[in-house]
């Protein structure tokens, strides 16, 4: 080989040199950029490793599930000895020890109340973890209203999918999540919304076959469509379509959705109708800032998630405090402490003028997540308000797990398991992490 073809790598070798290297890349822009990522389970454990190593600049690994030995089979960061702490705990205390340069924010706890609409809005990119439709559905619409994409993974046995949705808010926006969702999808998660919550429950206790070879697969390709929507290359990659693996023949083809203009999903709170106010507001200061902005005193304060605030038991004819999201009850959570009935909820979505007893509350006293979003509503016309939204990212994070809010409620001495939620570790037969069931 003549001397003319050598490289001097001497001087730009570093860490990120190899990746480098491909002409397009912009190392600096990985660095600034944040990425949430939803669940840490197979999927998440290996989209947390590739961030790590490739140096994106901060992570936020929400989960609401503890470690059990049946996951270390497929989870690079956790060791035998982790078992029974947060997997989101675990994940991020291992990746800090792959890469100390990236800031890395654990958020145990349902992503549905756990962190709030204000992160969704100010990430670059949500990956998802996830293994079943209910919590996919969320996320698909927190990115929406807020306008940031995200890249689902979904795996099951041999086969895996994954598929990014990018929200524009333009005329030329493509696909939802919930536009994949087929006849049937839509089916189950009716089905599981209607039941009650102890049937709920035992729909929660199948498990989905998962390997690690499968889930590096797919989350391989989902932190590579990532690091071309953080390079504005989105569209060479899987924007609207999704690259669906089969492991047994090692067919693979990619799929283009149909973007569905009545789909329920595609709503977006847009940036001049926001405003960000303290994270400590109450409901009646929400609701006189609502007003001024609305101009009129006939407002409507909505909140994101339905709210159980209290139980009512009719045989002992007391009321018990509740304060949490509806998704988080299990069937425990709704029986009366003396005589065994079951309690009839009171549910919050709406709060009005003439709701005295709330409006000194705190939104998070009632259990809205620490930087959710609260939105002043007359008629059609909408103003959300952000609660902690002028703060940093890190500040919010840091009051999500700090606050009196779900993430931490999820450690104390509740009757409800760690996280109180419906949506643990397994979803039954009927899950979304069959790809073949999600592919339409
Ligand atoms: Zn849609
Ligand atoms: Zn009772």
């Amino acid at each position: 080989m003549s001397d003319k073809l050598t490289l001097d790598v001497a001087a730009t070798d570093g860490r990120y040199h190899r990746q480098s290297l491909i002409t397009w890349w912009d190392q600096s822009l990985l660095r600034d950029a944040r990425v949430l990522v939803v669940g840490a389970g197979a999927l998440g454990n290996e989209l947390v490793k590739n961030l790590v190593l490739m140096g994106v600049g901060t992570v936020l690994v929400a989960d609401l599930d503890v470690i059990e030995d049946s996951n270390l089979s497929r989870c690079v960061l956790f060791r035998p000895r982790d078992e029974g702490r947060s997997k989101a705990e675990v994940v991020v205390e291992a990746a800090r020890d792959l890469n100390e340069e990236v800031e890395l924010f654990a958020l145990h706890g349902d992503v549905r109340s756990t962190i709030g609409l204000s992160v969704f809005r100010d990430v670059d990119v949500v990956l998802g973890g996830l293994d079943n439709r209910e919590a996919r559905l969320f996320v698909n619409q927190a990115c929406w209203k807020v306008g940031t994409p995200w890249v689902d993974g979904a795996i099951e046995g041999l086969q895996g999918v994954a598929r990014a949705f990018v929200p524009n808010q333009g005329p030329d926006e493509g696909p939802c999540y919930e536009c994949t969702m087929g006849e049937r999808d839509h089916q189950i998660v009716a089905a599981r919304r209607s039941c009650s919550l102890l049937s709920r429950d035992e729909m929660e206790a199948g498990k989905v076959p998962t390997t690690a070879t499968t889930a590096a697969i797919v989350a391989g390709i989902q932190v590579q469509e990532a690091i071309k929507l953080l390079h504005e290359r989105g569209p060479m990659g899987l924007i609207g379509r999704g690259y669906a693996y089969n492991g047994v023949t090692h067919d693979s083809y990619v799929v283009t959705y149909a973007r569905q203009e009545e789909c329920m999903a595609h709503d977006h709170y847009e940036a001049e109708h926001s405003r960000d106010v303290p994270l400590d507001a109450t409901f009646l200061q929400l609701l006189t800032l609502g007003r001024e902005l609305l101009g009129t005193d006939d407002v409507t304060l909505q909140t994101e998630t339905e709210l159980a605030v209290s139980g009512r038991c009719e045989s002992c004819e007391t009321d018990r405090p509740i304060n949490r999201p509806l998704h988080e009850l299990k069937a425990p959570d709704a029986v009366c402490a003396v005589c065994g009935e079951e309690l009839g909820l009171r549910l919050v979505h709406t709060i009005r003028p003439e709701h005295d007893e709330f409006l000194g509350l705190r939104p998070a006293e009632i259990g809205v997540a620490p930087a959710d979003v609260v939105t002043a509503r007359h008629g059609l016309e909408r103003r959300h308000l952000v609660l902690g939204g002028a703060l940093s990212l890190t500040e919010r994070l840091t009051a999500a797990t700090a606050d009196g809010g779900a993430a931490s409620a999820a450690d104390g001495a509740d009757p409800g398991p760690t996280g109180a939620t419906l949506v643990p570790d397994a979803p039954g037969p009927q899950a979304a992490a069959n790809p073949a069931e999600d592919v339409s």
